[in-house]
């Protein structure tokens, strides 16, 4: 103590990177890596000792440690006096408690760690209280981190996490999960209770905030799950109560849903989906398959291209819908092979196609996380190089809503994939709340105006004039439109007067093998 030279074990040199295992300014080396939540402790106890007040140290505290990661510690210490009372040695056990702490930094709040045990025991200590239990989350959450940056990102879980505090009763409380989630218990919970609490926030959250400066939507949703009701283990429940938040987002966020038989189904069909898809990649692709669908000039009728449409089948099921297996093979990750796969198909059938019409145009829609995987347009490059389709006879779809959450990223995918000489479609338009200022923004090649449009177009006189809006509008900047959806000759009575360039419909022709494809438009 008279020279403030520490001896620490090996182990802890190397997990917290210290100078050796002799630290001459020990205090500071130390102490610069505990929490700054924590150090006030820390440094009393320590102060304590020094001061005489006490000869035992025991504190628990957290520390970084060379990864970066915060440990728990609990320091044991005693101190031994010469004959004048004088510290001479300070000697004790510094317990590394992991990573399990109790607080979450950047709220405040309890983790998801106590969020488990306060589970656990109030079902052991009180089996037969009921007990609500919801997981809230926030919707769209990466688009704000994307719109900004992380930092600004974690002020909104703040201030989130501080208007979900400000609207609990007294006998609920609230944790932080992971990332973007919160979870509340509620004592003697009741669906009517949940509800109150969820009611409360929305009211707070469902409108346009600021921070900073910065506006910002930021709405929330909650799946929610009963004790003993709908489960009774804790793992049961928190399962379910993501089950119930998965599908509150699913049917289009910003929404309250508690756990159900039918989720439960619905949500056993989608692993089970999922494993059979992932066979199916496994397989070489086998049970999928490429139709295609004709695009017609708007005014001749005559043969524009062809989008790529995938499809799907199993034993089980049968035929499954695009808008059921898509989402499915997204959040797998199996949309990257695939994609690939459907890519390659099409150019293939393009290229033969393209042999008796060189103007035939292939467009091949993208999701999103194929866009967000970095090789992709490289593999695109290459795919269309090697296929000897020529690059300005292909177009990649994207949908409005996915361009218009990601300007700013998405610029630079255009920029390449239009200098490497192919063209951009903005899929599902007027469907993805966008504002029109978006084609100023993001100039697509092509508009193709979304179906919901069409549908009542011969009764509707919105539909109509903005369908002719939307091709004016175009028009004058240089981007052609496509209208979807055309079904019968009223419809296209109704809408050939209004100069859409290209129509994909079932009158003209509904999606087909590649086969039947090639007999009916080129034999
Ligand atoms: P989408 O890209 O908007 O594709 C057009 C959808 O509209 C197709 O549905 C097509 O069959 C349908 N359709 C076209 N004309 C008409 C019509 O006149 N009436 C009606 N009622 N429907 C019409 P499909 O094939 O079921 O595909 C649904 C969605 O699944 C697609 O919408 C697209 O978002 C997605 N999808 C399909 N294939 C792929 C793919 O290879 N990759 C990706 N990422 N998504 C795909
Ligand atoms: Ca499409
Ligand atoms: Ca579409």
């Amino acid at each position: 103590m008279k020279t403030n030279t520490f001896r620490y074990p090996k182990a802890m040199v190397e997990e917290f990177e210290l100078p050796g295992e002799v630290v001459e300014n020990a205090a500071a080396v130390w102490g610069a890596r505990v929490h700054d939540l924590d150090k006030k402790a820390f440094l009393e106890s320590n102060q304590e000792i020094t001061d005489g007040r006490t000869d035992c140290h025991s504190v628990e505290y957290r520390a970084k440690n060379r990864k970066g990661e915060w440990v728990w510690m609990r320091c044991r210490g005693h101190l031994e006096r010469d004959e004048a009372g004088e510290p001479t040695l300070f000697a004790g056990i510094i317990t590394n408690l992991g990573k399990k702490n109790k607080i979450d930094h950047l709220t405040g709040l309890f983790n998801k760690f106590e969020f488990e045990e306060e589970i656990e025991r109030l079902i052991s200590t009180k089996p037969d209280q009921p007990i609500g239990i919801m997981i809230l989350g926030m919707d769209e959450f990466k688009r704000i981190n994307d719109l900004y940056n992380r930092s600004f990102g974690d002020e909104v879980i703040r201030i989130t996490s501080q208007k979900i505090q400000t609207f609990l009763p007294p006998d609920a409380t609230v944790y932080r999960m992971d990332g973007d989630e919160f979870g509340i218990i509620l004592r003697n919970g009741t669906v009517h209770g949940l509800k109150n609490i969820y009611g409360k926030i929305y009211q707070a959250v469902n409108h346009q905030q600021e921070f900073n400066g910065k506006k910002f939507y930021c709405t929330l949703s909650a799946g929610c799950t009963l004790y003993p009701l709908d489960g009774r283990t804790y793992l049961d429940l928190i399962k379910y109560a993501g089950y119930s938040l998965e599908y509150a987002k699913n049917k289009g966020k910003n929404q309250i849903a508690f756990f159900s038989e039918e989720i439960l189904i619905g949500k056993t069909r989608q692993l089970d989906l999922t494993e059979l898809l992932r066979e199916s990649v496994e397989q070489g692709f086998e049970s999928f398959e490429v139709y295609y669908q004709l695009q017609v000039n708007a005014d001749t009728r005559k043969i524009k291209g062809a989008e790529a449409l995938a499809r799907w089948k199993c034993e089980k099921y049968g035929q499954v819908p695009p808008d059921q297996f898509i989402p499915i093979l997204e959040e797998s990750g199996l949309i990257i092979p695939v994609g690939k796969w459907i890519f390659e198909q099409a150019l293939g059938a393009c290229a033969r196609w393209i042999k008796e019409d060189p103007d035939f145009v292939i467009s091949v829609n993208l999701s999103y996380v194929q866009l967000e995987d970095a090789g992709f347009i490289d593999f695109m490059e290459q795919a269309v190089l090697s296929s000897g389709v020529p690059p300005a006879n292909v177009v990649v779809e994207m949908t409005e809503s996915y361009i218009a959450s990601n300007i700013n990223r998405i610029e630079g995918i255009f920029d390449r994939i239009r200098s490497f000489g192919m063209k951009i479609a903005m899929d599902d338009f007027g469907t993805g709340y966008s504002s029109l200022g978006i084609l100023k923004k993001i100039p697509a090649d092509i508009v193709k105006i979304d179906r919901i449009f069409v549908k009542d177009v011969q009764t509707s006189h919105f539909d109509l004039t903005f369908i002719k809006f939307i091709v004016e509008l175009c028009h004058d900047v240089g981007i052609e439109v496509c209208l979807e959806g055309v079904e019968t000759e009223g419809e296209y009575e109704a809408v050939k007067p209004h100069d859409v360039d290209f129509i994909q419909g079932y009158l003209f022709g509904k999606p087909v093998p590649e086969s039947t494809f090639e007999e009916q438009n080129f034999s």
